[in-house]
């Protein structure tokens, strides 16, 4: 085949058009620079940040005024079970009080106190109420208003675009090679500046809180091609509350806002088991604690009629639940017809955000290859063992304006890298080999790797059962290469599914053995064979490709945080003992 490839020219691209790449955009362009091009595989507007329920954390103290910056580095770090990057966790912590204001005079609709101020609410884990929101919707109201925003500015934007593959040579990037799948063109678009906002990877399992297309694991797979090093692959957040049935919204995220609304949890015998599991903080207890109660009342089988355990918020006015979780009402009565008013929701785990991710420079976001950046869910280092639910949204705001700011500096001194055409020409035989197969069907294979790891390194993990997933990894690895799809670059869902599967098989690989390497309980990483947390554990797991391209593993020490926020973490320990996560 000699197909054509389009050819683009920009100063900055950014990969992604979730809250973190347009976060950037928004940025750059309000430091001058005018060359921006959006790429992202969905259409503008529609990225997986649109999802996010809950909300999002800014230490503003306007319901709690003890709350301030160093509280929520505090919880942020104690959650992570001290895996965090100190670093990147003070930053966040410290920029998002500003950071809220500014998303405020952008346009986002928080829901206010009586006194006109952000309101704010108590999630999992957290010391005080500090989660601002928007109802249930909050990452559909900054998604809208970030996209309102980047419009307003006329900043480029291309919708369908797959990248395939980033181009760098020599420890530089020039660009990335990817398809135009709506038209069925190669695409190669050259850049002096290259942002990978390209989200997480929880679709590696059968249950999950994102859709089938999205957080496939591309970041991860472009990350190991171009040598770049990843981190805690193995920390993946389950969350307690996914939807159980019908089966097409299996997974679909009920909001910890229904817990932290009053809601709470009862078996199949009417307990209210969070007494067993945290006595002190029931409902409100951390995410991994939560997930692994409900999955273990389930495999007891203290079940409701479809194999969940009760969360329920009838208690609450009807006028209450209106106000405050208005997504979740029209979530149940569109799937199953269930009033959340009256009845009381069906509930499971579901795999809902991926710790690990591409290491990054904390200040900036910029990688080892010079040019690349990275940002949002694509990385690492804040949520370390495990995410506290409103820290998410909190770093794609502040790590899009922190990148968005560093490369405006220096995007003035950069030279475009010529393109390696080596490269190219290998990563359009690669994609033309993947039409001679003969045999497997992909749709199968993309199930039977989510049903493996949902099986095998799911929420509560042991070596027999990880090292029998890496085994038939290795089998579904080797039918992939035998994948039967049918020809053509155009709106080929069949060649779609094939380059999700190779990304999400290469996830996969980094997860089962990064899990299989850590022999300890921490976080949402939960060994049944391990099931204490180590001290010599306290370490970084990075996982990388050698030029053979076998999976390595190496330790890395855990960056401490700065001496005023050790010198507050000694003062609360001295005052209120140790604590719990
Ligand atoms: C149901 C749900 C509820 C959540 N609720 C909350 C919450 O209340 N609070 C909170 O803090 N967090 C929450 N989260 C997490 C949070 O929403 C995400 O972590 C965050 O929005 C990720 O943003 P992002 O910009 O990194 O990536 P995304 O929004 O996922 O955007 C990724 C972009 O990359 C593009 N892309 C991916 N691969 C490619 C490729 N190969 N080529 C081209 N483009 C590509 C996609 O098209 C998309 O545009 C929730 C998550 C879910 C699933």
């Amino acid at each position: 085949m000699n197909e054509k490839i389009t050819e683009y020219q920009t100063d900055v691209l950014i990969v992604g058009s979730g809250g973190s790449g347009l976060r950037c955009a928004i940025e750059l362009c309000d430091q001058g620079i005018k060359d921006i091009l959006v790429i992202g595989k969905c259409k503008l507007g529609e990225a997986h940040t649109k999802e996010a329920e809950g909300g999002i954390n800014a230490a503003l103290g306007n319901v709690d005024k003890e709350d301030n910056w160093l509280w929520h580095v505090k919880d942020t770090l104690s959650e992570s079970g001290y895996l965090a990057n100190g670093k990147q966790a003070e930053l966040v912590c410290k920029n998002m009080i500003p950071d809220i204001q500014e998303l405020q005079t952008m346009g986002v609709p928080f829901n206010q106190t009586k006194n006109g101020k952000i309101n704010q609410r108590q999630f999992g884990g957290q010391t005080f109420n500090r989660t601002c929101f928007v109802g249930d919707y909050t990452g559909k109201a900054i998604l809208e208003t970030l996209v309102k925003q980047v419009q307003k500015r006329k900043i480029k934007n291309l919708e369908n675009i797959y990248v395939t593959q980033l181009l760098a040579s020599k420890g530089k990037i020039s660009g990335i090679f990817g398809l135009d799948f709506e038209s069925g063109q190669f695409v190669q678009i050259q850049a002096k500046i290259v942002v990978l906002a390209t989200g997480g990877y929880t679709r590696v399992y059968k249950t999950a809180s994102s859709d089938q297309f999205v957080n496939t694991g591309d970041s991860i797979w472009l990350a190991l091609n171009a040598g770049l090093e990843l981190k805690d692959m193995e920390l993946v957040q389950f969350h307690p509350t996914g939807m159980v049935w019908p089966e097409e919204a299996q997974g679909k995220l009920i909001t910890e806002g229904v817990r932290s609304e009053g809601g709470y949890l009862t078996n199949s015998k009417g307990e209210r088991f969070m007494q067993k599991y945290d006595s002190e903080r029931m409902e409100l207890s951390t995410r991994d604690r939560v997930a692994r109660a409900n999955f273990f009342e389930i495999r007891t089988g203290n079940t409701t009629p479809h194999g969940g355990v009760w969360l329920d918020i009838t208690h609450r006015t009807p006028e209450y639940i209106d106000e405050r979780l208005p997504k979740m009402i029209q979530q149940f009565k569109q799937y199953g017809n269930v009033d959340i008013k009256t009845e009381k929701m069906e509930v499971a785990p579901t795999a809902h955000y991926s710790m690990g991710g591409i290491v990054i420079q904390p200040e900036t976001g910029e990688t080892k290859i010079k040019g690349l950046y990275a940002i949002g869910e694509a990385t690492a280092g804040l949520h370390g063992g495990n995410r506290l639910g409103g820290n998410s949204l909190a770093e794609i705001i502040v790590w899009g304006k922190l990148a968005g700011k560093d490369i405006a500096k220096k995007v003035k001194k950069f030279k475009q890298i010529k393109v390696n055409s080596k490269i190219v020409q290998n990563e359009i035989e690669r994609i033309q080999n993947l039409f001679s197969g003969t045999k497997s069907n992909p749709v199968v294979l993309r199930t039977e790797l989510q049903k493996l790891m949902w099986n095998h390194a799911g929420v509560v993990k042991n070596e027999k059962d990880l090292q029998k997933g890496l085994t038939e990894l290795a089998i579904l690895k080797e039918l992939t290469k035998n994948a039967k799809i049918k020809t053509g670059l155009k709106n080929n869902l069949e060649l779609i599914t094939v380059l999700d599967l190779e990304a999400q098989l290469a996830t996969s690989e980094c997860i089962l053995k990064s899990a299989l390497a850590r022999k300890e309980s921490r976080g949402a990483h939960y060994r049944e064979d391990f099931l204490k947390t180590k001290k010599e554990w306290l370490v970084n797991l990075i996982c990388r490709q050698d030029l053979k391209g076998k999976i390595k593993l190496t330790k890395k020490k855990v960056v401490k945080p700065s001496a005023e926020v050790l010198k507050f973490l000694k003062k609360i320990k001295e005052k209120y003992g140790e604590w719990k996560n």
